[in-house]
């Protein structure tokens, strides 16, 4: 086996074995939307290749996914348009299906008779369990390419780990490995036979958009937009990252999650842009920290701790010390609605709420606050984590992500952090507020930033 062999090998593992039909190779695409430096794609091309076969790529869209709104599909739409365009010169066949991939799949599969099918990696409870039932009732082998994380997540650990600081070292070790420049898709050779189901997926896309009651997206959707933003930072913001980052009125994060999210870029060609940049390491590092380890942890989260947006799966000094405070007297108190609408007594809170609905994204830095503060002004830890969950998905533009599962899980429920001073409600868990955001930024020209945003 090459060098790309051994890639493209590594990050797959077998779900199903099964008998291999006459028909084409199918990639069920899912978690990462995107044609280039997708190892799933070139996984499900290899084999296509080596069997002499024709290549089909499959979206399955259902129009009720938990947590998602029109601006989350209409961002993903367009993202899909781009790619069926792009995967037509590649004589790559691609359809839409219009319902749930555990029931639409096995009659599609089987009236195709298909070789295989490969599907990307996804930690999420939902995606996992569509898998589990998919195995059950496919004739044909099954694979998973993890092709989001940069080391598969059922490689770099084997476990829940405890914090970033036991997941390190064994990102260290494997990442010089890992961390490479990715082959290109080749144009397929094989023809992919018309297909049953064969809905014009750029006509239903069209329509579905044309429905939509939210105007254009606020961030550019597709693959090359994605690409021009990840250069853009590169080139322009990554040098004064680790100095501005953390302050929510300069903007100094990258801005990319949401196109990292949809799997519109690659992880690893992120990394591997920012790791080839010639600026020093000690400017690189911060971002690849976030970027790999943080990022890695929060799938390691989701993969291996099955409540992973419940209490219970909280650590156990933190389950205890909320415990221990929960009947602790709450100053304030605010419902969904309230919250919703940005309707506490605090501007600082009712400002992200704002930024929140207005621009599709709140700061890094601001997310922890405002999730903690969510715990201080509800009657008790559970209906914190619904409330912040809920928001969250509903309202950002990269929710529904396991970075926002352990995210929110940090804030509330001392995941991947420690046992701080002990105080009123939060028991150990860290404590943020508005005075020490002040310490850190101008809060008030954050709050007039926001409300005289137009
Ligand atoms: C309460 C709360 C909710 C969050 N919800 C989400 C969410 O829904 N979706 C989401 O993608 N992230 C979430 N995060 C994590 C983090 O805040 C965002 O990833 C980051 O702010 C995204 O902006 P950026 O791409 O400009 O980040 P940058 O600072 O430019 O970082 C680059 C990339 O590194 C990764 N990264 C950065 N910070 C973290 C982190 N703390 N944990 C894991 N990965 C990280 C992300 O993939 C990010 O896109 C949440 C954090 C908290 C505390």
């Amino acid at each position: 086996m090459n060098r790309r062999n051994i890639d493209i090998e590594r990050r797959s593992r077998r779900l199903v074995e099964g008998r291999r039909g006459e028909g084409p190779v199918v990639y069920w695409m899912s978690r990462d939307q995107r044609i280039a430096d997708n190892w799933a794609l070139l996984w499900a091309q290899q084999e296509a290749l080596v069997r002499r076969k024709g290549l089909l790529v499959v979206f399955c869209l259902i129009t009720d996914y938990p947590g998602a709104t029109w601006p989350h599909y209409r961002f993903m739409l367009e993202g899909l348009l781009e790619l069926q365009e792009k995967l037509r010169p590649l004589n790559i066949g691609f359809r839409l299906l219009e319902q749930s991939p555990e029931e639409i799949l096995p009659g599609f599969l089987q009236q195709l008779d298909a070789h295989a099918l490969v599907s990307d990696f996804d930690p999420l409870r939902i995606k996992q369990q569509w898998k589990k039932q998919l195995g059950s009732s496919l004739p044909m082998p099954f694979y998973e390419v993890d092709t989001h994380n940069i080391i598969p997540a059922w490689t770099i650990s084997n476990k829940k780990e405890y914090a970033a600081y036991t997941l390190r070292p064994k990102v260290n070790r494997l990442l010089a490995d890992y961390l490479s420049d990715i082959p290109a898709v080749q144009y397929h050779p094989f023809e992919h036979p018309a297909s049953p189901a064969a809905v014009d997926a750029g006509n239903f896309i069209e329509k579905l958009l044309k429905q939509s009651p939210t105007g254009k997206s606020r961030l550019q959707p597709g693959e090359a937009a994605a690409e021009g933003a990840a250069r853009n930072f590169l080139h322009n913001k990554l040098q004064d990252y680790s100095s501005s980052r953390n302050n929510p009125c300069l903007d100094g994060q990258s801005g990319l999650s949401p196109y990292l999210h949809f799997g519109q870029l690659s992880p690893q060609r992120l990394a591997w842009m920012v790791s080839q940049s010639e600026l020093p390491a000690d400017i690189k590092e911060p971002y690849l920290e976030e970027l790999v380890v943080r990022r890695e942890l929060s799938d390691n989260f989701c993969y291996y701790e099955p409540a992973y947006d419940c209490f219970a799966g909280f650590p156990e000094w933190a389950r205890k010390t909320l415990d221990q405070h929960r009947y602790d007297p709450r100053e304030h108190l605010y419902s969904l609605s309230e919250f919703e609408a940005g309707g506490t007594h605090e501007k600082l809170w009712n400002a992200c709420q704002r930024d929140l609905l207005q621009s599709g994204k709140l700061h890094g830095y601001l997310r922890m606050y405002w999730a903690k503060k969510i715990l201080e002004w509800t009657s008790d830890p559970e209906t914190a984590l619904h409330y912040a969950l809920t928001l969250n998905d509903r309202y950002s533009l990269d929710g529904r992500d396991p970075n926002g599962y352990a995210g929110i899980a940090w804030s509330i429920g001392g995941v991947h952090d420690r046992a701080w001073r002990e105080r009123a409600v939060f028991g150990k868990i860290r404590y943020m507020n508005e005075a020490g955001c002040r310490r850190k930024f101008d809060v008030d020209g954050y709050i007039r930033s926001v409300f005289d945003k137009k």
